[in-house]
């Protein structure tokens, strides 16, 4: 039976992936920073087996796996969004970066001790590719990162590298946004469906917006949870990048959002404020996931315009 360990399994992909994993017969283990979050975890997973800890405790959670040896080890904790990454540069640099390195180091030694196959998947991000001069990006993307988040996970996902080559069963998913309803409002995507239910509703009468024009790569969060599993599960290690292929504006998902929750003229409600708008931002990011596709036989399965109606009805509910 496999033992599995999951960092951030309070979030929106440690709860897909521990229901997944639970799924399919899987002892699950969690970390959970906060005792109110463990609360939400075990009525969302009561199966899951919750450890409370920091990730930036590096002995406790290096101690967690001495003691767990898991079979598979997903590192989703961090500050995963970029705009918290500009406030809290330092704490991004430590959770995001540093501890992911601790963990890699915590599940190599279980591996030399014992002689056993730990696998680490370590989610990784588009934003360590920054503003790539090409479109789509895939593995052989230059890393060139431009916010304190992509700089985190680029040094994430290089040591992810560096373990490989020492023997670790270390993979590096480069992620591009993946949404569902259980997305917070901070995360546009979701301020929008939120958004456009209550106009919907009556209940609000404007949306407020950084920069519409921003590309990207949305994908079905599910399906991403997925893809990680089978690279922890692949005969070899390796980097994969995890994408729909296809990009679209945040006025695209505007529109369609509206259009869904039955707001036709959403123009009418929707406020560009120079607040939103980040100091940087990658002005495109659209990935090659041919590789996923040939190893492990991933493909995204939900599209653009149902991935939306998917969270607007949620929020209309
Ligand atoms: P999320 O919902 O923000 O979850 C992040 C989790 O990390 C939360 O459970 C959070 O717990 C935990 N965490 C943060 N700091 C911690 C610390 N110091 N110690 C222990 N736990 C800590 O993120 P997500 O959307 O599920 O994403 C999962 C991973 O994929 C993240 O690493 C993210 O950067 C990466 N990723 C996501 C996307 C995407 O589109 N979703 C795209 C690319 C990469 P608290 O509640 O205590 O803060």
């Amino acid at each position: 039976m496999t033992t599995a360990f999951i960092t951030g399994i309070s979030g929106q992909d440690g709860g897909y992936l521990a229901e997944l994993l639970l799924a399919e017969g899987a002892v699950v283990h969690g970390l959970v920073r906060d005792p109110a979050d463990a609360e939400q975890v075990r009525q969302l997973v009561p199966a899951a087996v919750l450890h409370e800890g920091d990730l930036n405790d590096v002995q406790r959670t290096t101690g967690l796996i001495s003691e767990l040896q898991p079979d598979e080890v997903y590192n989703l904790a961090g500050i995963s969004s970029v705009a918290r990454s500009w406030e809290q540069p330092v704490a991004t640099g430590l959770v995001s970066g540093i501890a992911a390195a601790a963990l890699m180091h915590a599940a190599f030694e279980v591996g030399e001790a014992t002689g056993r196959s730990v696998r680490v998947i370590q989610a990784s991000s588009a934003e360590i590719f920054g503003n790539p001069a090409v479109s789509p990006q895939d593995e052989q993307t230059a890393v060139n990162p431009i916010t304190p988040y992509g700089a985190a996970k680029a040094y994430a996902h290089q040591m992810v590298g560096i373990y490989r080559t020492r023997g670790l069963h270390a993979v590096s998913m480069v992620l591009y946004n993946h949404e569902s309803p259980r997305r917070p409002p901070t995360f546009v995507t979701r301020k929008i469906t939120q958004g456009a239910a209550r106009i919907a509703r009556g209940l609000a009468g404007e949306l407020s917006m950084g920069n519409l024009d921003a590309r990207r790569d949305w994908g079905w969060a599910p399906d991403y949870v997925a893809a990680m599993v089978l690279a922890a599960r692949h005969p070899t290690a390796n980097d994969y990048v995890i994408a729909t292929g296809e990009s679209h504006s945040v006025r695209e998902f505007v529109e369609v959002a509206f259009r869904h929750a039955g707001v036709d003229d959403w123009e009418r409600y929707v406020r560009v404020d120079p607040q939103f708008v980040r100091p940087v931002d990658a002005v495109e990011l659209t990935g090659n996931a041919d590789r996923a596709r040939r190893d492990l036989g991933w493909a995204p399965t939900v599209g653009f315009a149902e991935l939306v109606g998917r969270m607007v009805d949620a929020d209309l509910r």
